[in-house]
């Protein structure tokens, strides 16, 4: 396929316009600058796209989310949240099968294909139904199982095991698209024990840990005050960061947390939407950057969001850090889109994409700026981060393959999933009796 006249950011995050960039297969074949008009190019080429008044990028990875919640987005809120996830979110999800988190799935994913989402680091549960939906609809996943558990629980024999060690299983059959990853889901949720046995399972079978970190100020504190050490300091000992690991939040991180994580080369996810939403506070990305952390994007579930779209997500970022540090300049299109693609992309072990330059995968996005909302143009970059949303993706392609383009999905019976969705809320709400 040939993006033909279509505008990108460069490496130094500055927009080039009139570019050609070319794919083959699964990969990119040249990014070179435009020299011929339309009518040529389509003489030369069986697959052309008009790129006129439009930006060509690498997609998105949402590095923190646990897409099956899109079946409780927006269920009992207005409540604090111990009340909202004791009274309403965990018997709802003890309720779901994984039929049911196959359909949440396919919901979440319809909504991320279309706002140019390529690739998700996702914890959940019955997550062979995640699975189901990934290998469906062609998009790319990092899915595990969240480890929750006390002193009675024998790694061995939880359902947490059995589904990591099938997910290890089907993702050998996956293509590379699918990584299994071990999760712990956080630390008051669990032991030491617990945490040295999933510790010792993910170094002895090589996989990527994730795990949600200092995310609120309570379970920051109340892990100092039982165990006389942040979190961050608490799982360093217990060797859960000896793998390559993603931590969501990381809002209190604090003082050594900051060398620690780097040490352990630790990648950060940070979620804006659902630190504010949740009153969980606001995280210091700036800080973060500055002691030379890897910052990536997530958007969280879609009970905490309540949406996946990452432009928001990246533009809340943005806005956040120019506020709580009052400095317009944080941070720049280039490095916003450095987080929210390349990193994301190292953070999930995928070193062969994130980068738009020819030998890389094809995992791209086209988001069209002719709308009136971006007229009169000046610059196709600035644009993205202030002004875009998912609803301005045009195109989203991944490993050379289009997944959507203009509201239509290539593998992905839209009015179906919403179906089922609605039948899932129903079914559940009855067997709750609410
Ligand atoms: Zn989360």
């Amino acid at each position: 396929m040939l993006f033909h006249n279509i505008a990108i950011i460069d490496a130094e995050g500055e927009t080039r316009e009139n570019m050609n960039i070319r794919t083959d297969g699964a990969f990119i074949a040249s990014v070179e600058p435009c020299e011929n008009d339309l009518s040529d190019a389509r003489k030369l080429h069986k697959d052309v796209y008009d790129g006129t008044g439009k930006l060509l990028i690498p997609g998105f990875f949402n590095n923190h989310t646990h897409v099956p919640m899109t079946l409780t987005r927006g269920y009992g809120e207005k409540l604090p949240l111990a009340d909202w996830l004791v009274t309403r979110i965990f018997p709802f999800e003890a309720l779901l099968t994984e039929e049911d988190v196959y359909w949440g799935s396919m919901l979440g994913i319809a909504e991320m294909l279309r706002g140019g989402t390529v690739s998700f680091t996702d914890m959940y549960m019955r997550i062979q139904g995640v699975f189901r939906a990934v290998m469906e609809t062609g998009i790319k996943a990092n899915l595990s199982n969240g480890l929750t558990g006390d002193d009675t629980t024998v790694l061995k024999e939880t359902a947490w095991y059995r589904e990591t060690e099938q997910m290890r299983r089907d993702a050998k059959t996956s293509n590379g698209r699918v990584i299994a990853d071990a999760s712990l889901h956080a630390q008051y949720t669990s032991t030491v024990s617990l945490v040295r046995a999933i510790a010792d399972y993910a170094r002895e079978n090589e996989l990527h840990m994730h795990v949600h970190l200092s995310e609120s100020e309570a379970e920051h504190e109340n892990c100092k005050a039982l165990h006389g050490k942040t979190p961050t300091k608490f799982f360093t000992d217990l060797g859960l960061f000896d793998v390559p690991t993603t931590v969501a939040h990381a809002v209190y991180i604090e003082g050594e947390d900051y060398d620690l994580l780097l040490d352990k080369g630790v990648s950060l996810c940070h979620a804006p939407s659902s630190n504010l939403k949740l009153g969980s506070g606001l995280a210091d990305v700036k800080s973060w950057r500055d002691h030379g952390l890897r910052v990536t994007i997530g958007t969280d579930g879609a009970g905490s969001n309540n949406n996946l779209d990452m432009i928001e997500e990246v533009t809340l970022a943005s806005y956040l850090a120019k506020g709580l540090h009052r400095d317009p300049l944080l941070f720049s299109t280039g490095e916003l889109l450095t987080f929210a693609t390349r990193n994301g992309a190292l953070a999930q072990g995928r070193e062969d994409t994130g980068l738009l330059e020819p030998g890389y995968r094809a995992d791209l996005v086209v988001v069209d700026m002719n709308a009136f909302h971006f007229q009169p143009m000046y610059d196709y970059g600035t644009n993205l981060f202030t002004n875009a949303n998912a609803s301005d993706v045009a195109l989203t392609m991944v490993d050379g393959r289009v997944l959507y383009r203009n509201g239509e999905f290539a593998t992905i019976d839209i009015e179906k999933v919403v179906w089922n969705a609605k039948r899932v809320r129903d079914e559940k709400l009855a067997q709750l009796n609410v």
